[in-house]
């Protein structure tokens, strides 16, 4: 690890006014330390954010909910309106990690996580866009069983590692940032990036601004959705594909439908299509099949990671099923 300078803030507006290009908000530390540890961030100066009053989960008019971004995950998981109002949101988050890292990880923290591409997490390798800009991909040719299936570019095909994402991208959460010119609200499917030619960016985050909270609105997918993660082994693993899904159904009817995939792209990735063809159709496996063949269009796999396409299928009809109660 390199040296670098620390300071606590004890307000948000002085932490924000003391962040730079060099500098790294600190709150849980579980991804940010390791990667330090590494050398893959070497921050000048570490603000730490853990002690400022970002911690508190509270209900929106409307019924919604604001949690904030340094809700622990395991205490954000176990919230009674959490796992009442949104429990697609508490099974992803206790499918990631293991309990020790849930108690100190943030929400604000897990939606900043960076990838786990083998190339970006070891130094020795020179060729990583996202490491280094300009430096190529190695995973291009090299190993990439873990990589991207879709949205991917010819300068990065990584994965975006976070459970809580995907099901905050099902649940159309919206992101607060706090910066320098005030605060915003970034609805969820503008908050992550795509790699395009500039994969050093995770997130359309400007520099210096903070996350604050993270805003879950009222819906109708309490009574039917489903967190599903397909790893390696049966915990402590990142996901190969995982879906969030969530259906609104009356009178037997499908009257909304959110399809989100983990594992499969540099952001989770809406199966837009998936909950197209699902809007007016019953409640039966066949529409849930016909569905989950559409939620991969246009996947580009690469020489090891082709099995994703057909795993994500059926992950997608496997989830669908679950939420529908026809598991
Ligand atoms: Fe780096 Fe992205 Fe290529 Fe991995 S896939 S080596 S993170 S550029």
């Amino acid at each position: 690890m390199d040296a670098f300078r620390y300071t606590r803030a004890e307000r948000i507006e002085d932490a924000i006014a003391a962040s730079g290009p060099a500098t790294r908000f600190l709150a849980g530390g579980t991804n940010l330390v390791d990667l330090m540890k590494s050398r893959i961030e070497r921050p000048e100066h570490v603000i730490d954010i853990s002690r400022l009053p970002l911690g508190t989960i509270e209900e929106l008019p409307g019924g919604g909910l604001r949690i904030g971004a340094l809700v622990p995950n395991s205490d954000c998981a176990n919230h009674a309106l959490v796992r009442k109002r949104y429990p697609l949101l508490s099974q992803a988050l206790l499918s990631g990690a293991s309990p020790q890292l849930r108690n100190m990880a943030s929400v604000g923290g897990n939606l900043l996580q960076r990838t786990r591409c083998y190339y970006f997490m070891d130094d020795a390798f020179d060729a990583c866009n996202k490491r280094r800009p300009g430096s190529g991909c190695a995973a291009l040719e090299g190993r990439n069983r873990i990589h991207a299936i879709l949205g991917a570019s010819e300068s990065c095909i990584a994965t975006h590692p976070s459970d809580m994402s995907v099901a905050l991208a099902a649940l159309d959460a919206v992101v607060v940032a706090q910066g320098r010119s005030g605060t915003r609200r970034i609805a969820f499917a503008d908050f992550y990036r795509l790699p395009g030619d500039t994969p050093s960016r995770d997130t359309n985050l400007e520099p210096g601004e903070l996350i604050t909270a993270v805003e879950l609105p009222r819906n109708a997918f309490a009574e039917r959705s489903h967190y599903l993660k397909v790893r390696d082994r049966a915990s402590y693993a990142f996901a190969l594909v995982s879906v969030a899904a969530a259906l609104d159904v009356q009178d037997g009817v499908i009257r909304g439908a959110r399809v989100a995939l983990g594992g499969v792209a540099h952001k989770p990735w809406r199966a837009l299509e998936s909950e197209r063809l699902l809007i007016g159709a019953p409640v039966e496996p066949r529409a849930f099949d016909v569905a989950a063949l559409a939620c991969v269009a246009g996947a580009k796999p690469r020489r090891d990671n082709a099995f994703k396409v057909e795993l994500a299928q059926r992950a997608v009809a496997r989830a669908l099923r679950s939420a529908g109660g026809i598991a």
